[in-house]
């Protein structure tokens, strides 16, 4: 069967919600992004939402019990048999070790995790630069990647928007919590051999096809060979 548990780790900026999009649709995974989840939260002015907002505005970390609860509740909706892709958790040990109880409840494990490595100063002209469609998420980039009519979606005609934590200031923030807390998960997926480092500089599409070479070695005879 190969990869059906993948996790996607690298600082803010690597290009995770990216290459998730891709990962999910071509893999048929199950694409569980806490970033997303919790931004709809706090559109929709849950209690939820309102417990995570000062955290997300200051670029820290969301207590545990609130991120913790969304993904075991996402991973119990899907089909124990259903392949499962995570983007933007586990970003601390505790939260790796509540993902280990919740995976091992319904018999499942993280069978690849995917760690996408980009230089920090590219990290911050990215994350800078990122707009973002209100109604499909679609990324651009006013520099790398801007659409054809401005602040129009070129997908769906969206407008588009800057994350309120894309600011300089909250950047710089977002990637020393990464270095803090999220950095040292490394170090956990790789003592279990599941860790796959991605070089994530250059083009998506060039990203991309590191991450199929290591998603096909472990999907052995899947289809999908490397581009
Ligand atoms: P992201 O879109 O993944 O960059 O997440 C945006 C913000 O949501 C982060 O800066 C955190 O404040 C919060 N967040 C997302 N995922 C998590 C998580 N696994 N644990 C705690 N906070 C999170």
């Amino acid at each position: 069967m190969g990869a059906r548990g993948v996790i996607l780790l690298g600082p803010p900026g690597a290009g995770k919600g990216t290459q998730a999009e891709r990962i999910s649709k071509d893999y048929g995974l199950v694409h569980i992004s806490t970033g997303d989840m919790l931004r709809d939260a706090v559109a929709r002015g849950t209690s939820l939402g309102r417990q995570a907002k000062r955290f997300m505005d200051a670029g820290e970390l969301a207590p545990d019990e609130v991120v913790a609860g969304i993904v075991a509740e996402r991973l119990a909706e899907s089909a124990p048999g259903q392949g499962f892709l995570l983007d933007g958790f586990p970003r601390s040990l505790s939260q790796a070790e509540a993902l280990d109880e919740a995976l091992a409840d319904s018999g499942r494990s993280v069978d690849l995790a995917l760690s996408i490595q980009v230089p920090e100063e590219e990290l911050v002209r990215r994350l800078t630069g990122r707009r973002l469609c209100a109604d499909c998420a679609r990324p651009y980039h006013v520099e790398f990647g801007p659409p054809q009519v401005a602040d129009r979606c070129d997908q769906c005609g969206g407008r588009l928007y800057q994350r309120s934590d894309d600011t300089e200031e909250t950047v710089r923030n977002r990637l020393a919590v990464y270095r803090d807390q999220t950095e040292p998960l490394n170090g956990y997926y790789r003592s279990r051999g599941v860790l796959a480092g991605i070089d994530g500089t250059g083009r998506p599409d060039e990203v991309y096809a590191r991450i199929r070479r290591s998603l096909d070695r472990v999907q052995g005879s899947e289809p999908g060979q490397p581009a």
